[in-house]
């Protein structure tokens, strides 16, 4: 297959994936590549499918919606994986194929009450601030059991996991540690909630994605590597 020049690290990409996946004893299918088509335009979204990625995100809600909507007819998956303005929240409903950004229990109730009778669930990660930095978004480590386990009272919800965001570092032990805490994390919501089903690991970005599927990662969200720098 001719690769067009936007996606032309895809190959080389694919290959990182599976040798990350293998390093760690897993199998490269166990881990899906989510490509974050944000800032660029249309042609690169449009070579992106043409290349075969059947996973797209996007990381606001205007976007998200318009590019779901012109795409409709080609078989891909739409992911948002940016932080959702409560007020925009009903807007993805039946739009998005997982939102990998529920950031708050304010964001699941509304989603929650703005749910049609008829409606799908809408698939959602709860997103995790594992770095402990001030300027990112999610759940607290500390009271994500308590956190799920409301999440879990959402009918509207279907919980497949969770995700999140390491500091942008070189510093591969943090990078660990971080992406460490996210799996360790799930097993312990898995350990104590009965009703927990959520085997999903949202996390590694085009800095630290091998770093992140060697610690367990099943979702990968990249933009920078596959297509190279936006503009917007
Ligand atoms: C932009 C973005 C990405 C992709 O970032 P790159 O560094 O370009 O790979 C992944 N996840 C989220 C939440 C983003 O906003």
């Amino acid at each position: 297959m001719v690769t067009s020049r936007s996606v032309a690290a895809l190959p080389q990409v694919e290959d990182r994936i599976a040798e990350a996946a293998r390093r760690a004893g897993r199998e490269p299918s166990e881990v899906r590549l989510v490509a974050v088509t944000k800032g660029h335009p249309l042609d690169v979204v449009e070579d992106a499918i043409a290349a075969g990625i059947q996973d797209l995100a996007e990381n606001r809600v205007e976007a998200l919606l318009h590019r779901v909507e012109r795409y409709a007819d080609a078989s891909v998956r739409w992911h948002m994986v940016g932080h959702l303005q409560r007020r925009k929240a009903p807007q993805v409903r039946g739009q998005v194929h997982l939102l990998h950004s529920l950031d708050s229990l304010k964001l699941a109730r509304r989603l929650e009450r703005t749910a049609g009778e008829d409606e799908p669930l809408l698939s959602v990660l709860a997103q995790v601030n594992t770095s402990g930095e001030e300027s990112k978004g999610g759940f607290e480590p500390e009271a994500l059991v308590e956190s799920v386990g409301e999440i879990l009272e959402c009918t509207s919800l279907r919980l497949h996991g969770l995700m999140t965001m390491a500091p942008l570092t070189d510093d591969e032990a943090l990078l660990r540690a971080t992406f460490g805490r996210l799996r360790a994390l799930r097993d312990q919501l898995d350990r104590e909630l009965p009703d927990y089903d959520g085997p999903e690991l949202s996390m590694g970005m085009s800095n630290d994605y091998e770093i992140a599927i060697e610690e367990g990662s099943t979702m990968v969200r990249l933009g920078t590597a596959l297509f190279g720098e936006r503009n917007g």
